[in-house]
């Protein structure tokens, strides 16, 4: 355990359910609301850019800071606003919200001194007197998205890396998830700089609103097809974008890996947030006789997770609405489900379920499915089950269970998706160094430590000449009048060489100098003797 993950638990009291008492931000303490029109909003984050005070290191510290403070402080409302929202363990909130953010946030501070400072790309010789330099330059006024699944962490993970990168942010949680929304609004202009950091709250026209404007990058956490609205609306400005999105992740399951352990991690993968994850593993892909096995154990493992009767278990979330609940409902109601089925409309509960003889054609197989179903589809070998993927949509995530190595290289060379993981789901979130983010129909860009920063900076290239006399007379080969002497000159000075590096080259020169100064002088002082 990190000092982080200490840092985090609480007082036992607190402890007791697993869950925090389910009321709610009192009414007296609503949030201000911005109550100002989104243009003024934007004007006052546009001004503060302009006013250069997020430039500084002291300042993204500061701001970052501040917002470790609120995840410390606040842990307990933002316990309370996720109960409410989506009836999350504090368990799941710990892992799945705040572990994250708060690893984000040092590892951020640890090394943002490191990180702002320009990059030197090595030189070519005809750069050899230059200063060649990137700088992380910030965007400016960024709009940022959550979803309402991880209404924290989707929100303000991707803060992290835009406060890291300089640049001045307007928020906007998701409208499905109220209280937390709540809390962010509440919160945010307490502890993070009121001229550059806002919320804006509501809902699809008031999100249709704010893309009517102008930002300088926006960073959208959500469905595909909303996905693509928000591409068309940032594609007027030509705003770059990231897009974090959904779809189906699959998980392809062999024989050759303990049966218990896979089925236990692709489980806890799929009820993690009762399957209310963007990662989570949508539907299983296996031989007809390790279905057989997976189920044996599922059943098994299904009771020890959530006991015999799953609407008392303090364990899994709910469904958000009554829309999303119907849905899931449905998918069940028109398969066979061979583990679960069950759901308590009133309290939004779903049963683990698994579905067998599942065809690529129902209706389950159509969308992500956001819910703890899992449809099982029998393949022959490892290779259908590769093609199988490859037909669809590029995942967001793909999971292979497997200890051969043929078969892990089949799918890591064979597919493309955001990321994979080999042997278990979801945990490649946690893994610090790993970029987060789809690819195709999952999304563009990623985010998450250093990747977080360099999307909301801008790779800007300096290159600063000398324009004294040694300057010029390094350059002078490029001016007309032309000749086949200086076109050869200049492709020798711009070939690029293996293996040479010119700060060696630089190194040797100056010694070199030096070497000749020394013999120049005593050869004077000699001559003087004489
Ligand atoms: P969503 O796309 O329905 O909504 C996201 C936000 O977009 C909403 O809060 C709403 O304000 C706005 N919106 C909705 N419809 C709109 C419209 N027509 N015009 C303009 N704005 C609109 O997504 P969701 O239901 O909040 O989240 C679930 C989806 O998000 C799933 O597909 C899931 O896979 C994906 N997701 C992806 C990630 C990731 O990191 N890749 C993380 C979490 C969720």
């Amino acid at each position: 355990m990190t000092r982080v993950d200490s840092e985090l638990i609480l007082p036992a009291a607190k402890q007791t359910e697993g869950h925090y008492n389910p009321v709610i931000v009192d009414v007296d303490d609503e949030p201000k609301r911005e109550e100002r029109p989104v243009e003024e909003v934007l004007e006052s984050a546009r001004n503060a850019f302009k006013s250069g005070k997020t430039r500084p290191l002291k300042f993204r510290t500061e701001q970052l800071k501040a917002l470790e403070r609120f995840l410390v402080e606040c842990e307990d409302e933002i316990g309370k606003a996720l109960y409410e929202d989506l009836r999350k363990h504090r368990q799941e909130m710990t892992m799945g919200e705040l572990v994250l953010l708060m690893h984000d946030l040092r590892h951020t501070l640890f090394e943002l001194p490191r990180w702002i400072k320009p990059a030197s790309p090595e030189r070519r010789l005809i750069n050899l007197l230059d200063g060649v330099h990137v700088y992380n330059d910030p965007y400016g006024v960024v709009l940022i998205m959550g979803a309402w699944n991880y209404p924290f962490m989707l929100l303000l993970g991707p803060l992290i890396g835009a406060i890291a990168g300089g640049n001045c942010v307007i928020l906007k949680p998701s409208e499905l998830a109220p209280q937390s929304a709540k809390v962010i609004a509440k919160h945010i202009p307490r502890y993070l700089d009121k001229a550059c950091f806002h919320v804006v709250t509501g809902g699809v026209d008031e999100t249709t609103e704010l893309l009517k404007n102008r930002f300088d990058y926006i960073f959208f956490t959500g469905s595909t097809n909303v996905g693509k609205i928000v591409h068309q609306a940032a594609a007027k400005f030509l705003t770059p974008t990231t897009l974090e999105l959904g779809g189906k992740s699959p998980v392809y399951l062999d024989d050759s890996v303990d049966m218990m352990k896979a089925t236990r991690r692709i489980l806890w993968g799929k009820c993690f947030n009762a399957g209310q994850t963007c990662i989570s593993p949508d539907y299983l892909l296996c031989s007809k006789e390790t279905e057989e096995k997976f189920l044996a154990c599922a059943r098994q493992i299904v009771t020890q997770f959530y006991g015999e009767d799953v609407k008392v278990t303090p364990h899994l979330s709910k469904i958000l609405t009554e829309r999303h609940y119907n849905r899931l409902m449905a998918f069940i109601q028109s398969s066979n489900a061979a583990i679960g089925g069950a759901g308590d409309p009133r309290e939004r509960i779903i049963s683990p379920t698994v579905l067998t003889g599942v065809k690529a054609e129902d209706s389950v197989m159509q969308e992500e499915i956001f819910g703890p179903i899992l449809p099982i589809i029998t393949v022959n070998s490892a290779q259908e089950a590769v093609d199988f993927i490859n037909k669809r949509e590029k995942p967001l995530a793909l999971y292979v269970f497997s200890k051969r190595k043929n078969v892990q290289d089949l799918f890591l060379n064979g597919t493309s998706s955001g990321a994979v993981t080999i042997n278990d789901t979801i945990m490649h979130i946690l893994t610090e160094g790993l970029p987060f983010g789809g690819v195709g129909s999952s999304g563009m860009g990623s985010y998450h430590g250093k990747q977080g920063f360099d999307t909301f900076t801008h790779k800007k290239s300096v290159l600063v000449r000398g324009i004294g006399m040694i300057g010029e007379v390094s350059v002078m080969v490029r001016y007309p009048p032309y000749s086949n002497f200086k076109a050869n000159l200049l492709s020798f000075a711009l070939k690029k060489r293996r293996g040479i590096s010119f700060r060696v080259v630089k190194t040797l020169l100056v010694f070199g100098l030096g070497v000749g100064f020394a013999y120049g002088l005593q050869y004077l002082c000699k001559k003087g003797e004489e």
